[in-house]
């Protein structure tokens, strides 16, 4: 069997995983490889997601990484297609409380300002929004936008080879011995672009299927756990259980006739759509809460797209009334028992480092993410963020981030 030998292994190569490996890159840190299945990442959700960030959470370790996050972003708009178009989010009698409550918490913890809107002040702003009888205000995020994941993953990736870091193509890993000196990370080469087998494994428990193939072994000394939706079966082959899991969110693809949505930005209803624009079309997605836990990345089609979509968008306005459905794709949300995600040492493991379960907010985390984890990694210590309580032990101690505003 082949043999290569790095430092650091970094397994998953979406933008945490990209993100962590450029940033352990930038603090001096060598012999980096970053290890992929597909870095043309067809099914992971760095390329499936809906490229909305907002710094407008409930708890503030997730306001402060998105907030650190968008500020890259912005510095970098031409690069990444950021638009800082805010997030117009609409509340109905029964959310609107709460609503108030994370304005005044933004603005007294973090000094946020965000609009509040009473429905004539909503219909003023989007006049397009002519239905209106169920709401009761709506809140307005002007610092918050939009952006392109795949460009920012291309920037994170070509930053980090610029610094030395090897990505390594095509390379599924399926086992994983440890020590506390040394870790080997035994790979099956995946032929390229084999598209059936790779949503099989994709869908699949690797560390339950038959390992048949051309293999090769890296060696490493610390061995980073980035695989996003499947990092709990990563987890599994390095020895140890997280309690993430997998759950599939549908995103579709609508055209509006005599309608340019272009002006505006992200759009949250109170049914829980949240709408775009994207190219001169409509991005629309529901989180629906009934979906099964599970690695299923269907997309349900038209019948998706009229139940979840659309039904609550007709009852928002008239221009919705007659909308064309033109595509749509299903992605995986790693998800945490508290919505907030992992990122430190793996309890009882020196050299096991995890970074995932971003349960819906990974893309617009990604930057100050990799960063944190970087400095852990490098240092022994958080330096700019200090994010020591996303460590994956809380689950055990009871310390909870519960993250609420998820859609
Ligand atoms: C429909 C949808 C909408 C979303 N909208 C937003 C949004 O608007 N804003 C936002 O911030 N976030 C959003 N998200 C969430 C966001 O996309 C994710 O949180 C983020 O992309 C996670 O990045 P990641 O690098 O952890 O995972 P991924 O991008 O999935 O990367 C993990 C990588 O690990 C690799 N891998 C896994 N196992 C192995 C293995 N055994 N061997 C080798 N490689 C392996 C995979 O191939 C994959 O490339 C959305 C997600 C979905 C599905």
């Amino acid at each position: 069997m082949a043999q290569k030998e790095y430092d650091v292994l970094v397994i998953g190569a979406g933008l945490i995983g990209s993100s962590t490996a450029m940033h352990l890159a930038s603090l001096g840190a060598k012999n980096i490889a970053v290890v992929e299945a597909d870095m043309a990442g067809r099914l992971s959700s760095s390329e499936l997601n809906a490229g909305g960030a907002r710094a407008t959470w409930d708890q503030s370790i997730n306001v402060q990484l998105s907030r650190e996050s968008i500020k890259y972003l912005k510095a970098h708009q031409e690069q990444v297609g950021f638009r800082e178009c805010g997030y117009l989010w609409m509340f109905n009698q029964g959310q609107w409380p709460s609503a108030l409550d994370r304005v005044k918490f933004l603005k007294k913890e973090h000094g946020i300002e965000l609009d509040v809107l009473d429905v004539a002040a909503l219909k003023n702003k989007c006049p397009f929004i002519d239905k209106t009888d169920d709401l009761q205000g709506a809140t307005f995020s002007p610092l918050d936008g939009l952006f392109n994941p795949n460009l920012l993953k291309n920037l994170l990736r070509a930053e980090a080879q610029a610094k030395g870091v090897t990505f390594l193509e095509g390379h599924r890993v399926r086992h994983v011995n440890r020590s506390n000196a040394s870790v080997e990370v035994t790979c099956e080469l995946l032929p390229p672009k084999n598209e059936s087998e790779l949503k099989d494994f994709f869908e699949s428990d690797p560390t339950l299927a038959v390992q048949s193939k051309e293999t090769v072994l890296l060696k490493g000394k610390t061995i980073v756990n980035c695989a996003g939706p499947w990092a709990g079966h990563l987890a599994k082959m390095i020895g140890y259980e997280s309690p993430v899991w997998a759950v599939r969110r549908q995103v579709s693809i609508f055209d509006v006739r005599d309608f340019d949505m272009s002006e505006y930005g992200m759009m949250v209803d109170s049914s829980g759509v949240y709408f775009h624009p994207e190219a001169t079309n409509i991005l629309g997605g529901y989180a629906d809460h009934s979906e099964p836990r599970g690695h299923n990345l269907n997309y349900d089609g038209q019948s998706f797209f009229e139940e979840k979509i659309w039904m609550p968008l007709f009852e928002r306005s008239t221009k919705f009334e007659q909308l064309k459905h033109l595509t749509g794709w299903g992605g995986l949300y790693e998800m945490t028992p508290d919505k907030t995600a992992i990122l430190g040492n793996v309890e009882g493991m020196p050299n096991v480092f995890e970074n995932h379960g971003y349960s819906g907010r990974g893309a617009m985390q990604s930057y100050a993410a990799g960063r944190g984890l970087a400095e852990l990694i490098q240092f022994g210590k958080f330096q700019t963020l200090d994010l020591s309580s996303m460590q994956g032990s809380r689950f055990n101690t009871g310390k909870l981030i519960p993250e609420g505003l998820h859609i």
